[in-house]
């Protein structure tokens, strides 16, 4: 391995879903990997027992997949290392850098609030720090099990060089003996976090701002150990549209559920390079491959990046438009499946999905957004309030200087010619369609946008729709004559 090799790690904890921030941390240190021919190594830091949450783990490697983020070495499993990282802090004792401490969690709740109470700053008071070697041995003899916590240097500075922040300077005066191992003999993060890093090498930690407080304290046992420290990248906070912290409440926020949502993961990762970082001030679509050539950490953010879910959803069409028509059929077709009522016999006829999906294909943002843009492709009944029918009818007649009542007889006289002119239709066909009811439209005296509108929301139910004559013939005529006396019968009802 050359010296400047570059080896990176993505580390999550399995305390929940995996959600943007996280996996933002894995595709940075992914691309820096990819962009220097480095080494991605996949870390799971699960040593804090209390808070695992069961199928995390398999949450986070399913996502990574989904993302095409794939790793070179591990998982590793921290819970599978413990006597490596018991030896280190036995170690650090020896040499003078850890010592044991014996308070107990009463004690520690008590002095905790007395700080509160005289609002000082949190932390260990150093009560064992230094006790005598005869003091530490009737306190074993007691039974009690000690914790080993680090001993901060009392004096002077921890200064280093943060790729994104620039110079970073804390004073050890803010810094308390933390622990590092705990009593059950499990590490503390901060323990194991820098055992791996130096064992499996790591050059580049890439991570979440959040971290960055804990940095002087690695550094400080870095030094301590003897160990070459690795450079240090905190990357830009991760905000919502109101600027504050992104959470659960900003909508989906987990991974898994934008999936289950209906956004390609092409999109995703796309969107999330562009959270604190940019190629530069104005390209937005950029595929894997050009992220990989292009990443670099110079072009980090030093601010916090803006989380807009309108831009996901912009970009997630983008890419849902880029597929071909066989890939987004095949996709469209399970959130169909999905999503439609259970009235919708599956599996969808594909001849069918064949027609009707390049108009839903062209306005889709997220697949989950299929069904509720073409279910009236699949729906026996289309639903819809009666006065829909009649909104452009009702401009017509005012256009006319005609009463507003008489919309209703000049809807139904629309649709009786509308289906005399789909019975005679000769060409099922979108075109010589228009042709016939632009015609039919004039000589029944209305716009284009009081005939159509009225056609469409009783063909469709809804104002919007695909273009009208295709939504026609993919319907087929039959389907169609039906919907249109439906609409007629909504409108007379007594004389259907
Ligand atoms: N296990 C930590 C996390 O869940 C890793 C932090 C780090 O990268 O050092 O974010």
């Amino acid at each position: 391995m050359g010296a400047d090799m570059v080896r990176v790690r993505f580390a999550p904890s399995p305390t929940g879903l995996p959600h943007i921030g996280n996996l933002r941390t894995a595709l940075f240190n992914w691309l820096f990997a990819r962009h220097h021919g480095g080494v991605f190594v996949l870390r799971i830091e699960d040593t804090d027992v209390a808070r695992k949450v069961e199928g995390a783990e398999e949450a986070i490697l399913s996502s990574l997949r989904w993302m095409g983020l794939d790793w070179d070495e591990g998982p590793y499993f921290q819970s599978g290392r413990l006597p490596l990282y018991q030896k280190t802090a036995r170690a650090l004792v020896e040499s003078g850098h850890a010592y044991h401490c014996f308070c107990s969690t009463e004690r520690l709740d008590e002095m905790r609030r007395e700080q509160m109470r005289r609002k000082m700053p949190p932390g260990y008071d150093r009560l064992c720090r230094n006790l005598t070697p005869a003091q530490r041995e009737e306190l074993l003899a007691l039974g009690i099990t000690p914790v080993i916590r680090f001993r901060i240097p009392l004096e002077g500075q921890v200064r280093f060089n943060d790729l994104v922040k620039g110079q970073v300077t804390f004073n050890h005066s803010t810094l308390d003996d933390f622990v590092l191992l705990k009593a059950d003999g499990f590490p503390t993060y901060h323990l194991a976090n820098i055992v791996d890093d130096h064992d499996m090498r790591i050059s580049h930690v890439l991570r979440a701002d959040e971290w960055l407080a804990s940095t002087p304290r690695h550094l400080l046992l870095y030094q301590a150990l003897g160990y070459e420290p690795p450079q240090f990248v905190h990357l830009p906070m991760i905000l919502s549209d109101d600027r504050s912290k992104l959470s659960k409440r900003h909508g989906a926020v987990s991974v898994t559920e934008f999936q289950v949502q209906g956004f390609l993961p092409q999109a995703m990762v796309n969107f999330m390079a562009l959270l604190g970082w940019s190629l530069d001030d104005h390209t937005e679509i950029l595929t894997q491959e050009e992220l990989v050539r292009h990443f670099s950490v110079e072009r980090l953010a030093r601010t916090g990046a803006i989380f807009n879910r309108e831009k996901l959803e912009w970009m997630n069409g983008v890419y849902l438009r880029k597929l071909t028509l066989e890939d987004f059929i095949g996709m469209a077709q399970s959130y169909l499946e999905r999503d439609l009522p259970p009235s919708v016999p599956r599996p969808l006829n594909r001849g069918y999905l064949l027609q009707m999906a390049p108009f839903i294909q062209e306005r889709a943002r997220t697949l989950g957004e299929v069904s509720g843009l073409a279910d009236f492709f699949f729906l026996v009944d289309v639903n819809y309030e009666v006065g829909l029918l009649l909104k452009g009818i009702e401009k017509d007649a005012h256009k006319q200087g005609r009463d507003v009542a008489e919309a209703t007889p000049m809807a139904v006289e629309a649709l009786d010619k509308a289906m005399e002119a789909l019975e005679q239709a000769a060409v099922f066909e979108p075109e010589p369609l228009e042709q016939a009811f632009r015609v039919l439209g004039e000589e029944l005296g209305l716009s284009p946008g009081g005939f159509f509108g009225l056609l469409r929301v009783a063909l469709t139910g809804r104002t919007a729709s695909p273009p009208l004559f295709n939504t026609i013939s993919i319907l087929s005529r039959e389907r169609s004559l039906t919907r249109l006396a439906v609409a007629r019968g909504k409108l007379e009802p007594t004389r259907l």
